[in-house]
């Protein structure tokens, strides 16, 4: 998922300045689960708008409907056509591929031209949860887990390392560059001496190969996804987490 965090109300408020009528646009997809986006967080975003003077529409997205699946998020945006022609300025609670893609389509798509902003600040890809997350892939399109024992060098190594600790490993195997984290290829190392793969760690591995990373990535798939087909799919599934997670979370609870 996309971490992501609210912008200050200042910043917002500064970027507002002089607009008086706001639409609002929020998330159904990652802004949903960092409260970024959800019906809450809109209705609290509105709550602050409107204090502050302005008038507002909210156009939420149900849960997971995602502002960046265009195919989604146009029938809710079509649906406040006239808000949006109305407005002077549109603000999007998601990550900021939300907010250019919203931009785009609100744009190209439906022929309005009009200021978009960004209510949140994106975070990177994360791991983990319910409440604590973890960055763990920068997206590098050229996968090196399968040489560092199933760590990423990249996300890890704060110099971005691919063959073995630099000079600056503290004593306690922590790394020079943050005193708080472990040094990830002390972790490399233990983890492949675990797997009993020792040997690969002093394999010489060829520098990251960053041509992947040229900007923007464009991506194609042959066949779109059939949600409706996806999501019938998956309810038996999603019912069976339901029921066997809820004990767990009703013991959290106490
Ligand atoms: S090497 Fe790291 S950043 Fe690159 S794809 Fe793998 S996990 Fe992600
Ligand atoms: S101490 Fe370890 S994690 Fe930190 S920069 Fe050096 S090799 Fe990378």
């Amino acid at each position: 998922m996309i971490a992501q965090e609210q912008k200050p109300i200042e910043e917002i408020l500064g970027y507002l300045d002089g607009k008086k009528n706001i639409v609002i646009v929020g998330c159904g997809g990652c802004a949903t689960f960092y409260h970024t986006g959800d019906r809450k967080a809109i209705d609290d975003m509105a709550a602050k708008l409107v204090s502050a003077g302005k008038s507002v529409t909210k156009i939420p997205m149900p849960f997971s409907m995602q502002v960046c699946d265009v195919e989604k998020s146009e029938v809710f945006l079509n649906k406040k056509r006239k808000a949006l022609e109305d407005c002077d300025a549109v603000l999007v609670m998601s990550c900021g591929d939300g907010v250019q893609v919203a931009t785009e389509y609100i744009e190209d798509g439906m022929g309005i031209v009009k200021p978009v902003y960004p209510a949140n600040n994106a975070i990177g890809l994360v791991g983990g949860g319910p409440t604590k997350f973890k960055e763990t892939c920068l997206s590098c399109g050229m996968c090196e887990l399968g040489k560092t024992a199933g760590i990423c060098p990249l996300t890890s190594c704060g110099k971005g390392l691919m063959n073995g600790p630099c000079g600056g490993v503290r004593v306690d195997n922590k790394c020079e560059i943050d005193p708080e984290k472990d040094c990830a290829w002390v972790k490399i190392y233990e983890r492949m001496e675990k797997l009993g793969e020792l040997d690969k760690f002093i394999e010489m591995r060829a520098p990251h190969e960053w041509s992947k990373c040229k900007r923007p990535r464009l991506f194609e798939i042959e066949e779109p996804v059939n949600t409706i087909t996806a999501a019938l799919g998956a309810l038996p599934d999603f019912l069976s987490y339901a029921i066997s997670s809820k004990p767990k979370r009703e013991e959290e609870k106490k």
